[in-house]
């Protein structure tokens, strides 16, 4: 029969809890519109994610080293807030390493990254159009 000699309790590392009152401009709205492309008019201000360019645009081979599709579509960050996707007409074509390297590894500056993510979607943009594929009811971005 087995018996325990002695009983250890788990050591619980106690963490100060500190409250910071989340000033106001920093506070998330609890209901903020979401642009989901369709045929309703979008507003002026908000992000579009126009899905049918979304889909055209991961047909297309990464925009940064060229490799196959189905590409991954990458938003650019042009300073969004968190959690707010930045407009799909700057978004690009990219393979899951480049998403990953310019994304979420952040190789580049972050100057240096939106000058390269608006050089790529300044292309993609021509390429969708230049192939007779950007959607009707998506409004043509201005250069
Ligand atoms: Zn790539």
């Amino acid at each position: 029969m087995l018996t325990r000699s002695t009983f250890r309790k788990p050591k619980l590392e106690r963490v100060p809890t500190v409250h910071t009152p989340v000033p106001a401009h920093l506070r998330r709205s609890a209901s903020f519109a979401r642009a989901d492309g369709g045929s309703e008019a979008v507003e002026k201000e908000s992000p579009i994610q126009h899905a049918g360019y979304m889909n055209v645009v991961r047909s297309l081979p990464c925009e940064r080293c060229g490799h196959p599709p189905r590409s991954q579509f990458c938003h650019s960050d042009e300073g969004k807030g968190t959690g707010i996707k930045s407009d799909c007409r700057l978004g690009w074509p990219g393979c899951a390493q480049c998403h990953h390297d310019i994304g979420t590894a952040r190789i580049y500056p972050k100057e240096q990254r939106r000058q390269i993510e608006a050089e790529y979607a300044r292309r993609t943009r021509h390429k969708v159009e230049s192939m007779g594929l950007w959607p009707k009811n998506l409004p043509r971005w201005s250069e």
